[in-house]
């Protein structure tokens, strides 16, 4: 009788170590919540006096805020093509905003490229892509040939948001590229009908996939289309801020509060399902704001489209409670590309990488293993978008921990971004050593390029020329 107790006692501990084991091994889940044209100064973790976001801001609190967060390019296409691969992506030809080309299997991201989806599916990730695209139409390249297992939104570089809006059957009935804005939208590969706000509707899926999948790792990458045009917002958004005068900020604020309240809904369902402190969450944006009445970069200087800091410097927040203490302000550079890096790192450190990374991984400089700065040079190219300057390059950055060399038709000239954060005061004539410096840095990277392998957004006309058949059945 003793005995029998003392084996059952000793199997129970089995059992219980087992499963504690398990929960310390479980690996996160990674939530990437992107915004579309979201102005650095935008959100309040980042001063916005008038657009409140308290469920972003959150991620903030909870987590670490990086005030010099950067994407890869400040348009929407290249710089997700470089967040999904963790690439530079003129290394691979994305070097403009892709035209809307469903019979085109070379608009979009390469088939060579690794997506952190793909990687994620080798840890047996469940993965789930929502909302935003932009990153090939053609068959070959929609997100369930790239890595997901699931997918709700649609294929190209905006939407309209409103239902009734959206009286396109599919593809074939496009006509040209800004009609395409009016598909119905895609779940996985079947035209549905939707009757919410659009980003209500993408909100809810993600709810939803993490209701369905929380004994699972898995990724969800929500790629929210506002605030990106057009200006669209329900009542619901826009009553909350009856008291902006301005109809452009009033609108693009309450699309702001839509993901606000997006943010908000998929926290409680993590809570609700335990599995809150082990979920990573990113929140960034694409580009920096447009600034045409609507966004605010603050003391940025620049827009979307330059690589001034306005259109690169963007806002930038994670959380992972279980790992990362709250509350940190991290003031180093850091890029988007370094989400891929992070990932690995954490799932599949030992699989070697499909293609070379350029990110880093974040975790040990967020714990303060190292205090070291994580990238020596961050680098940015622009290409110029006409077809008829085809291949040559607009403008140039690179930044260093302190220093930033700029070039474009405005300016070549270095500013120190730690006391001159608007990029006022151009040092090049005092401190030509570290001007030099990172010409050359920039003229090594440039070498490590690709020219585009596609015609841009502006190039629609010549592309239209030489693909007769585009929009034809
Ligand atoms: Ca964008």
């Amino acid at each position: 009788m003793y005995l029998k107790i003392i084996l059952l006692l000793i199997s129970f501990n089995f059992l219980s170590c087992d499963n504690n084991e398990i929960k310390k091994k479980q690996k996160p889940n990674i939530i990437l919540v992107l915004a579309d044209d979201l102005g650095y100064a935008d959100v309040g973790f980042n001063g916005s006096k008038d657009i409140k976001t308290p469920n972003i801001d959150g991620i903030a609190i909870n987590g670490v805020r990086f005030t010099e967060g950067y994407v890869s390019y400040p348009v929407c296409g290249p710089s997700r093509a470089g967040l999904i691969t963790g690439r530079y992506q003129d290394t691979f030809g994305f070097g403009k905003n892709p035209l809307f080309a469903p019979k085109d299997p070379n608009m979009g991201l390469p088939i060579s490229e690794q997506t952190i989806a793909d990687m994620l599916k080798l840890s047996n990730y469940k993965t789930l892509a929502v909302g935003k695209w932009h990153l090939g139409a053609h068959e070959t390249l929609r997100p369930l040939k790239r890595g997901f297992d699931e997918f709700f939104g649609f294929l190209t570089g905006g939407h309209r948001y409103f239902p009734h809006e959206w009286d396109l059957e599919d593809e074939t009935k496009v006509t040209n590229q800004g009609s395409a804005y009016r598909t119905k939208l895609l779940r996985n590969e079947k035209r549905i009908d939707e009757k919410e706000y659009l980003t209500d509707a993408l909100s809810r899926e993600s709810v939803d996939f993490i209701d369905r999948n929380a004994d699972n790792p898995f990724f969800i990458y929500l790629a929210y289309n506002a605030p990106h045009g057009p200006l669209q917002a329900t009542e619901k958004y826009l009553k909350r801020y009856s008291h902006i005068e301005e109809e452009n900020r009033r609108t693009y604020a309450a699309m702001v509060s839509a993901v606000d309240d997006g943010v908000g809904n998929i926290i409680s369902k993590l809570k609700e399902k335990g599995i809150y402190d082990n979920t990573i969450i990113y929140f960034l944006s694409d580009n920096g704001g447009r600034l045409k009445g609507d966004s605010d970069n603050g003391e940025l200087r620049g827009k979307k489209g330059n690589l001034f800091e306005g259109g690169i410097r963007v806002p930038f927040a994670m959380q992972w409670p279980k790992e990362i203490k709250g509350g940190q302000v991290f003031d180093k550079p850091i890029i988007s590309l370094d989400i891929f890096a992070t990932s690995k790192a954490l799932t599949s450190p030992n699989i070697p990488s499909k293609n070379e990374l350029h990110g880093v991984n974040l975790i040990p400089f967020l714990k303060g293993d190292n205090l070291e700065a994580p990238h020596e040079f961050l680098f940015w190219r622009n290409n110029l978008m006409q077809k008829e300057k085809e291949n040559r390059v607009e403008a140039s950055a690179v930044r260093s921990e302190k220093f930033k060399f700029v070039k474009n038709k405005q300016v070549d000239a270095l500013y120190n971004l730690k006391n001159d954060i608007s990029e006022k005061t151009d040092l090049k004539n005092l401190d030509i050593d570290n001007y030099n410096k990172l010409v050359n840095e920039h003229k090594k990277w440039l070498e490590t390029l690709k020219a585009p392998i596609f015609l841009g957004l502006l190039a629609n006309k010549e592309y239209n020329k030489l693909n007769p058949d585009r929009f034809k059945n």
